[in-house]
């Protein structure tokens, strides 16, 4: 049997320095799991510009739509922030979540008992919080027409359309449901529907979806407003979260920040099956290419260790390995292991990039 491909685009800045310790961990479950993937290394964003004039070649793009998983670590700089807009690193990264079709973009809030105190929130509303938000992300609003800015009379009128077809919410619904069967079986649906028609429609074909597939996963409905007070007041009382692109993006962040660092949150972003059963899957760190600590062996790695492990669990069917790797990261803050990020004013002396990596590895060797 072949090993399953990944295609890693490290990118810019602090990408290659995280994705060198994911390198780490991916060895370790060669070597030690009998867990092998044929890896192949590729140009995304900056980087890509600077070899190729493009942040992202035709060339990479068919390799990661052939890729059983494209593994991405961050993209940008400020040595590309003049650049015209069709060149710079992030249409690189906005280029494979078009072309491949990802439509679901999975943000897990996952607090580690370790790291309950880092939060803003007190440590028992979000000690032991895991949530997952589905946020659509290839329609609504930011793709919506008409959109743009026009003159009507004497002042400048700018538009964006909320647009969503049936088949676009039913899809995505599809990808919660289908989690929250691997989790707490509970799915909140949140929308605008008192003053949205696109909110409605929404409602509609996710409580139809439910009821037709799905009568089995618990079901509930919340406008979003509503929605971010609640995840703010007691967040543990949510399980899978599924709402649009738009309230989305708003929704994962807030989520997303109960728990710490941008240095600790991971992503996937799925799309249909491929041939082989496997959702076309691009899985990345949230943060950014962090120019300001890029080179200093400060960047936590754990973020994008962590999307291995949705890799693992979401494209590999390895939901043990992917759970073990999490267990090792969790043993490794109890340990009081901390990057620079992770270390509040009177904190002790931070550990390095590299000596995250390796003492995370040192923990699922630990683990056998
Ligand atoms: P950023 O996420 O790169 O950094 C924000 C802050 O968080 C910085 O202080 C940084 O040092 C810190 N930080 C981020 N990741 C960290 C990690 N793993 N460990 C420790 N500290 C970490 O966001 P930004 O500064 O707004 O953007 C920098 C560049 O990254 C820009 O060019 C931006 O366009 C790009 N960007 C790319 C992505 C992506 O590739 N997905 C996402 C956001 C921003």
């Amino acid at each position: 049997m072949t090993n399953p491909s990944l295609l890693i685009l490290a990118g810019d800045g602090i990408g290659p320095e995280v994705m060198t310790e994911v390198r780490k961990v991916i060895d370790w479950y060669g070597a030690k799991r009998d867990l092998s993937f044929d890896v192949t290394e590729d140009l995304v964003g900056g980087c890509a510009y600077d070899a190729h004039g493009t942040p992202l070649t035709d060339e990479t793009m068919a390799k990661a739509q052939a890729a059983d998983a494209v593994l991405l670590g961050a993209v940008g700089g400020p040595a590309y922030d003049n650049l015209d807009f069709s060149l710079k690193p992030e249409r690189g990264l906005l280029r494979l979540r078009k072309e491949m079709d990802l439509y679901a973009n999975l943000r897990p809030a996952q607090c580690f008992d370790a790291l309950a105190d880092f939060s803003s929130l007190k440590a028992d509303v979000v000690g032991g919080l895991d949530i997952m938000i589905v946020r659509e992300l290839t329609s609504g609003v930011y793709f919506g027409e008409p959109r743009g800015i026009h003159k009507e009379g004497n002042e400048r009128v700018g538009i964006n359309t909320q647009r969503y077809t049936e088949s676009e919410i039913a899809r995505v619904a599809r990808s919660a449901f289908e989690l929250a069967r691997k989790r707490d079986n509970k799915v909140c649906s949140m929308e605008k529907a008192n003053v949205m028609g696109s909110g409605v429609l929404w409602r509609d074909v996710v409580t139809e979806i439910h009821a037709a597939e799905y009568p089995d996963v618990e079901l509930s409905h919340m406008y979003a407003d509503a929605g971010a007070m609640q995840l703010t007041r007691w967040p543990k009382q949510f399980d899978v979260i599924v709402t649009d692109n738009l309230f989305g993006d708003l929704l994962s962040d807030l989520a997303a920040m109960l728990t710490g660092s941008l240095g600790m949150l991971p992503s996937a972003s799925l799309g249909a099956p491929m041939a082989n059963g496997r959702p076309k899957a691009m899985y990345e760190p949230v943060h950014g290419s962090a120019p300001d600590i890029a080179g200093q062996g400060k960047a936590n790695p754990i973020a994008c260790i962590l999307s291995f492990a949705m890799a693992l669990r979401y494209s590999f069917d390895e939901g043990d390995e992917a759970t073990r790797l999490e267990d090792a990261i969790e043993a490794v803050l109890a340990d009081g292991l901390r990057t620079a990020d992770l270390i509040g004013e009177e904190g002790s002396a931070p550990v390095s990039t590299s000596e995250m990596g390796d003492a995370i590895v040192a923990k699922l060797d630990a683990s056998l």
